[in-house]
């Protein structure tokens, strides 16, 4: 099925539909023995460009700041510096009642299904809800809602049962529907599937995918796990303490990973061939991630890195190409260059 606001395939190369640069989000510290503590900075400096149709993995550890960053994309929440421009215009600041028309162009699915849908609504004004703030009519959006619920999967006979009746794989589904109600052109998937049983992330994984491959989205895909997005993604960004370490094209990131921390987090994906897998060599990072209210000098990843020298607890890397040049990666010793 081909969706009415599918850009034509010309229209989704070359340039970017969403350009981030700077941004960068700190927030307050909490108030401990009555006095303030250091304030967070949960992203610190991210900067990308994603192409009309292309699907971007933002990969790393809870609290690296991924997520903070993709709401930051669609204005859930206010950058406290930097810019993010959307088809060429600059929105970082624009009000949210002038953002509307824009609005509808961006859309968040959300980690928890439950969570993020109303309890006590039916699936059809759920789903009809984003239509009827752009000013649909009542039928009209319950036709479209109808239509949505075939094109997740769903049975369209469902429009009036409530979340709780609904598995949660199916509830995200809904969930992805609501999303598409208004034909958005850049989707931030927030961990879609990190709540689900394991049975089911590959079916919502699938249903991803085919989703942004038939209606031309462009993909935001937020994930804890370097193998939930390498299905989906074009590209990868690994982010480690709200900064991104290495960002490029699929397979240079996860066949040859310049930055020690990727190689990390890919050391610990599963390898389907059992033989391959007891051979490989894991790579155990020490300790858990320093807390971003007190980031290390240096390369924030060095009392970890297992390549860490002296120059690397006083000198930040800047992320810089690597090899061919379709690949960055912030470190002094970035290996398969
Ligand atoms: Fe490791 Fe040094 Fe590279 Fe940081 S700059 S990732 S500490 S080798």
């Amino acid at each position: 099925m081909s969706h009415p606001n599918a850009p034509a395939p010309a229209e989704r190369t070359g340039t970017a539909l969403l350009s981030v640069r700077d941004l960068t989000k700190t927030f307050p510290g909490r108030r401990r023995l009555g006095r303030p503590s250091a304030p967070v900075r949960a992203v610190d400096g991210v900067s990308f460009d994603l192409a009309a149709g292309e699907t971007l993995g933002l990969v790393g550890e809870s609290g690296c700041g991924k997520s903070t960053t993709g709401r930051m994309l669609v204005r859930l929440l206010e950058p406290t510096a930097g810019t993010v421009a959307f088809d060429g215009r600059d929105i970082t600041h624009v009000a949210q009642r002038r953002l509307r028309p824009t609005r509808r162009h961006l859309q968040m699915i959300f980690q928890d299904p439950y969570a993020s849908l109303n309890p006590r609504q039916t699936v059809a004004r759920i789903v009809s809800e984003p239509l009827l703030i752009q000013g649909s009519s009542v039928a009209a959006a319950r036709r479209r809602a109808a239509e949505l619920l075939d094109l997740v999967g769903l049975d369209p006979e469902h429009l009036d049962r409530h979340p709780h009746q609904f598995s949660g794989g199916q509830a995200q589904r809904i969930g992805i529907a609501r999303a598409l109600a208004t034909g958005p052109r850049l989707v931030v998937a927030d961990e879609p599937v990190s709540a689900l049983d394991v049975s089911v992330q590959a079916q919502i994984v699938n249903l991803l995918e085919r989703l942004q491959r038939e209606l031309g989205l462009t993909l935001l895909f937020v994930a804890h796990d370097l193998s939930v997005v390498k299905r989906v993604c074009d590209r990868v960004a690994v982010m480690y303490l709200g900064r991104i370490v290495e960002i490029g094209d699929k397979r240079d990131v996860y066949e040859a990973p310049a930055h020690p921390y990727t190689r990390a987090l890919l050391s610990a994906v599963p390898l389907p061939d059992p033989v391959a897998e007891r051979r490989r060599e894991r790579i155990v990072l020490l300790g858990d991630p320093p807390s971003p209210a007190a980031p290390p000098s240096g390369c924030s990843f060095h009392p970890r890195c297992p390549k860490a020298q002296e120059i690397c607890r006083t000198r930040r890397p800047a992320l810089a190409v690597v090899g061919s040049g379709a690949r960055e990666a912030a470190c002094h010793f970035p290996e398969n260059g």
